[in-house]
């Protein structure tokens, strides 16, 4: 933070700190928390939701130098007891709304001592603890070498796995984040969870003096409201809150004349619907390549969306500066622009390492590079373009399909609200396509057939009947993983399991 204010810095519901009150709290925490036994190379667990604590709470841990461990509570209480199992945190805190999980969680994972940021009757209230110390700010202690943080990967590709950063590698987010979205001020709304990329955008909002907004839930109306109410002037989202948000009432008749930024990513996205939402929203459209592993990658700018070339909204732009990208082959030589290969990078924003996995990291770390496990092509203005991760490509009849491409073709029909794209056994071609859809609208049970040979014939019309899928299922809703991602692996078991009635 660059001082103490008296504005508002975190608007969560009807709360508004301002950032005096915000360096109070989180200084006197701190002192609390130092008392605990917490200094630096020390872990802290925190289980919380998108709540104002929660970013007091975050600060006080990092202030001292220490590392903070998000557990996000849609993770399944499996999951985060085998986080917390595997990382053997110091300290386990939890906001009191999460009090039964954190019950559940300590018993099984014998941990006698946990803390509550707010009053509970459960562990002890360690803002009570706080209250008896000054709250004078603190000066930081962190080292550029410990880890800051820990946050979890998906697990679209297999079991989530614990991603720490050190705070070198934090301070070079911020770096990324003031290169891509602007000096501040911003006024930023925060609907993704504070427990990964939430907290860090908090964190970049406040270290430029601005304000963010947290948002429990997205819900494409509510965030609608907020923008023009809060005066919002930047938004992250995923491809498919973009659109819901696009496609919401409430954003039809909206003059958001302060809104300058909505960046999107995290997912593969629609060209076609990114061009709609240019038309909507404005020249305000970037798109961020990165995972939690590496950080911000690459992004294509506000201007690149207006480029009269369209097909540059397939790309996910060009190389954050410092930021190395080479093109590999499976045997690790580097390609020309124009190949396909996985994407390989070195980059000061690179992951210390798996959570105490050593033996994972040395699977993607190797010799200063990381492997992505994502497939790309660079053209010759230096462009990237993804075009499926290694792991999904459908052989078929020994063909390459890439999912992503036949994903575009479905979600650029008007009846498909989303598609997700999978390979399943078969005796014949070893792999075959199938494609899960969720209508945007319902369709009748009369016309299901009907719908999906127009599906399949967009795709054998576009891509060729390698890539058209030999069943297309219509869902009520996609299965997601916990960060929200489509679950390929769910997909792939219930498309095992299904009957095969809506079979296209
Ligand atoms: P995570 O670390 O959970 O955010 O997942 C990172 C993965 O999400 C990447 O390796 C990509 O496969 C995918 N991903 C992230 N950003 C994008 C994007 N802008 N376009 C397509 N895929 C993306």
């Amino acid at each position: 933070m660059e001082s103490a204010r008296t504005g508002d810095v975190v608007v969560a519901g009807s709360r508004r700190i301002t950032g005096e009150q915000l360096l109070q709290r989180a200084s006197a925490l701190a002192r609390a928390l130092a008392d605990q036994g917490i200094e630096p190379g020390k872990t802290v667990a925190y289980l919380h939701g998108n709540s104002a604590e929660s970013v007091i709470a975050r600060l006080a841990v990092q202030s001292l130098g220490a590392c903070y461990v998000g557990l996000r509570p849609f993770f399944s209480t499996g999951e985060k007891l085998k986080f917390l199992l595997e990382g053997q945190p110091e300290l386990f805190v939890f906001d009191p709304d999460q009090r039964d999980e954190a019950a559940s969680l300590c018993s099984r994972a014998g941990i006698s001592h946990a803390l509550s940021i707010g009053d509970c009757d459960f562990g002890e209230n360690v803002l009570d603890l706080a209250e008896e110390k000054p709250d004078a700010p603190l000066e930081c202690s962190d080292r550029d070498g410990d880890i800051s943080m820990v946050t979890f990967s998906s697990g679209s590709t297999g079991e989530p796995k614990g991603i720490a950063h050190t705070f070198a590698s934090a301070s070079g987010f911020l770096d990324n984040a003031r290169h891509m979205y602007g000096p501040g001020p911003w006024r930023f709304l925060v609907a993704i969870p504070l427990s990964d990329l939430g907290g860090e955008i908090v964190q970049w909002t406040l270290a430029g003096g601005g304000t963010a907004v947290l948002v429990d839930d997205f819900h494409a109306g509510e965030v609608a409201a907020i923008l023009g109410r809060e005066r919002i002037t930047h938004f992250f989202g995923s491809p498919s809150m973009v659109h819901a948000l696009v496609h919401d009432p409430g954003l039809q008749d909206a003059e958001l004349p302060d809104l300058r930024l909505v960046a999107y990513g995290g997912a593969p996205s629609s060209p076609s619907r990114i061009a709609d939402a240019v038309a909507a929203l404005g020249p305000v459209l970037m798109h961020n390549y990165g995972m939690q592993e590496a950080g911000f990658i690459s992004f294509l700018d506000r201007t690149d969306h207006v480029r009269t070339e369209r097909y540059l909204l397939n790309s996910v732009g060009r190389p954050l500066p410092g930021v190395e990208i080479a093109i590999r082959n499976a045997e690790g030589r580097e390609l020309p622009a124009g190949s396909i290969g996985e994407v390989c990078l070195r980059s000061p924003t690179i992951m210390a390492g798996y959570w105490r996995r050593p033996d994972l990291t040395s699977q993607v770390l190797r010799a200063g590079w990381f492997h992505t496990g994502d497939l790309g092509r660079t053209d010759d203005e230096g462009y990237l373009y993804l075009v499926d991760r290694v792991k999904d490509i459908i052989i078929v009849d020994a063909y390459n399909v890439y999912p992503q491409q036949v994903e575009q073709v479905l979600t650029a029909h008007p009846g498909v609200a989303q598609a997700v794209v999978v390979g399943l056994p078969d005796p014949d071609t070893g792999e075959s396509v199938y494609a899960a859809v969720v209508p945007s609208v319902p369709v009748p049970a009369g016309r299901t057939a009907e719908f999906t040979a127009e599906l399949t014939a967009a795709v054998r019309e576009t891509l060729g009947s390698v890539h058209q899928p030999t069943r297309v299922d219509l869902l009520s809703s996609m299965p997601l993983t916990p960060r929200g991602k489509p679950d390929k692996a769910a997909i792939r078991g219930q498309a095992a399991g299904a009957a095969g009635a809506l079979r296209s």
